[in-house]
């Protein structure tokens, strides 16, 4: 069941079968269910993925988690602890402060999807290598074309670039509408990020109302001091 939820998935399809690729013109907004199919056919193909030396070390291939339909999808970095032991996105320290952050949006985890560029965790956190990235993101970019939202928000310098395929200054360039695919991107801080420096939280909850005002959210009081 767990599985389930993580993967915004009502019902497993049978192992073994391959995700027929849809061309972004057949999902359609409203078609959630034929997203939530896709998604977990997607899952199933590549939840044992090797194609790197991270699939050696991990404990949990950490997929992704939400509504495969939603209008917003969070893309963060890599996994770290309390993901890969959880195999979960976004479970640890950093992860419940997006939770505050996502539920100042007057949203829940169930209504937008949450995702990394790497699906399984890099030793003691470091930085994602360049071939990982290579290898992995063609799973991300799977994930954004099936639930093809209205808006990412790229959380941190990793997602930022995988998202835009170049180098991105996030200090400079956070707060500034960008494109993927189509679709507009708005860079930010990672939460983690946030946890060294609390003074950030402000900047990043000014990009979140520039978020809510493309999706047509309504803004609530937030106060960056206690979230
Ligand atoms: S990090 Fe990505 S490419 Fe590497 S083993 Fe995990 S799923 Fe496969």
């Amino acid at each position: 069941m767990r599985e389930s939820r993580q993967l915004g998935l009502a019902v497993f399809a049978p192992e073994g079968r391959m995700p027929r690729l849809v061309p972004p013109s057949e999902l359609l907004r409203g078609d959630g269910n034929a997203k939530t199919r896709l998604l977990e056919e997607f899952y199933h193909s590549i939840k044992d993925c090797q194609k790197c030396p991270l699939g050696a070390t991990r404990t949990h291939f950490v997929f992704g988690v939400g509504d495969a339909d939603a209008e917003l999808v969070f893309v963060g970095e890599a996994p770290g602890y309390d993901e890969d032991m959880q195999g979960e996105p976004f479970v640890g320290k950093a992860g419940q402060l997006l939770t505050r952050i996502i539920a100042a949006m007057g949203l829940s985890r169930r209504d937008v999807y949450i995702c990394n560029v790497l699906k399984c965790r890099p030793p003691e956190n470091r930085n994602p290598h360049p071939d990982e990235v290579a290898l992995c993101s063609p799973y991300l970019h799977r994930q954004l074309e099936i639930i093809a939202p209205k808006v990412v928000v790229g959380l941190g310098k990793f997602g930022c670039e995988t998202l835009l395929g170049r180098t991105v200054a996030i200090t400079r360039e956070r707060g500034r509408w960008q494109q993927y695919r189509g679709i507009p991107v708005m860079p930010t801080y990672h939460p983690s990020y946030l946890l060294r420096n609390p003074d950030a939280k402000r900047e990043v909850w000014e990009d979140m109302k520039e978020v809510m005002r493309r999706l047509g959210i309504k803004s609530r009081q937030f106060d960056p001091g206690r979230e």
